[in-house]
């Protein structure tokens, strides 16, 4: 007898298994007991009639509590009425651990509850089906950027120095000096595309962000790609190719957890269609205008969530915002050709208000205008000068960009809050667990 995942359940219909499991639910009759069970893999449903076996096994499935782990060994059938499309026939249980008044009931919990208990909350259905999705999202990324001739470069968590400025920068201690916690690899794999040509970076990064929103971490998971010999238009496709990619491989591989969140698939279709819509901050300002929804919006701020979110829903696509006020942008973005108010970038808006999940320009190339920039930004010019030196020895035109996995992840699933995108989420205020 094989023992197999219930994800294998598929190809051993009528054959007899062994299954290791947790117990998610149950309920019994005097006669038959339902046994909602889950390994991981997927959720599914044992069987266990009375008159088919011992007493034993069936007073055990009559009494056996939530998240109790166990063998159960018995026939795979199909069963077109559930969701998953198989169950199993119980013969045997062994139980493996015991489990004793388990916190997450059935019933409605609070969100803090559910957080304090994050730990076991993963176990639930909708967060499984989260984080399988997100794991798909990984998978495809590493696939896509591999097939596009990318190499992974892996940028340093702990910095000496801060490329976005310094107010919501996490100070440690360095032995006897400073260092931050990286807020971006950015710069790190500018260096990296000058030295292999097109590369990309997924790793963590830290924020103290200090407002409470429903899309921002403090540690979040960002994707970090540039390319040398890379203008911004050519970026802005890559970009699109990409997101498209992603939405793609999540509606083939995904399937079962889509259909577990409830997720639109014709939606999540309509974002495979390329191109994006290009729009200019300029003409962003004025459609936010023309609405008469936002009297106080001006040339020169930054938009916030209700902005984009209408932004976005003008388009019912994911939407690049192109060239943004200058005063706004990271020192490190490429002046504009004819224009000194603004610099060539974009940020993908993505519909249905969850709003930037993409910020990316190209890159400014020369040593002396990078200097003048890092120092009007109030930076140590001392901190930057291996990265002035990526302009002293040929320096090529490059674009790249910063997708947030989490924020991607919120979107494709259609959750509420970024903080279901993650497996331990990292707010304002919590660490725990
Ligand atoms: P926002 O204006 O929403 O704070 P940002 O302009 O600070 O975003 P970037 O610095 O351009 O964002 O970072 C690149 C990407 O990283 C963003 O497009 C977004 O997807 C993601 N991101 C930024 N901050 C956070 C955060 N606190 N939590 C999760 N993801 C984030
Ligand atoms: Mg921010």
């Amino acid at each position: 007898m094989e023992t197999i995942s219930i994800i294998d359940s598929k190809n051993h219909v009528n054959e007899k298994v062994k299954i290791g499991v947790w117990l998610t639910n149950k309920r019994s009759s005097g006669k038959i007991a339902f046994l909602q069970l889950r390994d991981g893999s997927a959720y599914f449903q044992g069987v266990v009639v009375k008159n088919n076996v011992s007493d034993e096994v069936f007073q055990l499935a009559k009494e056996v509590k939530q998240e109790t782990s166990m063998y159960v060994t018995g026939t795979i059938h199909e069963d077109s009425r559930s969701h998953f499309g198989y169950e199993i026939e119980i013969d045997d249980i062994e139980v493996v651990g015991e489990s004793e008044n388990y916190p997450i009931t059935p019933k409605e919990h609070g969100t803090d509850f559910l957080m304090d208990h994050r730990h076991l909350w993963l176990r639930s259905k909708r967060q499984f089906a989260i984080m399988k999705i997100r794991n798909e999202m990984i998978r495809a990324t590493y696939e896509f950027f591999n097939d596009e001739g990318f190499t992974k470069v892996d940028a340093p968590i702990l910095t000496g120095s801060a490329p976005e400025g310094t107010t919501e920068l996490f100070h440690t201690k360095y032995f006897d000096r400073d260092a931050y916690l990286s807020q971006s690899g950015q710069l790190y794999e500018e260096a990296g595309a000058m030295a292999y040509g097109k590369v990309f970076s997924f790793g963590p990064t830290f924020r103290a962000e200090k407002s409470k929103t429903r899309r921002h971490l403090i540690e979040f998971w960002m994707i970090e790609p540039e390319m040398a010999f890379m203008h911004q238009e050519e970026s802005l496709e890559i970009q699109e190719r990409y997101i498209a990619y992603l939405v793609q491989n999540v509606l083939d591989h995904c399937d079962y957890e889509l259909d577990i969140l409830g997720r639109d698939k014709d939606v999540l279709k309509r974002y495979t269609e390329l191109p994006y819509p290009r729009i200019s901050y300029d003409e962003a300002i004025k459609m936010l205008q023309d609405s008469g929804k936002f009297p106080e919006v001006k040339w020169g701020e930054d938009f916030g969530s209700p902005e984009e979110t209408y932004l976005a829903e003008q388009f019912n696509k994911p939407v690049f915002v192109m060239n943004y006020p200058k005063a706004i942008k990271p020192f490190y973005m490429k002046p504009h050709p004819t224009r000194d108010d603004v610099v060539i970038c974009a940020d993908l808006l993505a519909p249905e208000g969850y709003g930037e999940i993409i910020g990316g320009s190209e890159r400014a190339t020369d040593a002396e205008y990078l200097e003048e920039q890092i120092k009007n930004a109030g930076l140590n010019l001392d901190d930057y000068q291996w990265y002035l030196d990526l302009r002293r020895y040929g320096s090529v035109p490059h674009s790249g960009f910063g997708l947030g996995l989490e924020r991607a992840v919120t979107w494709i699933t259609g959750e509420d809050h970024i903080r279901e995108a993650i497996p331990f989420p990292r707010l304002l205020n919590r660490i725990y667990p």
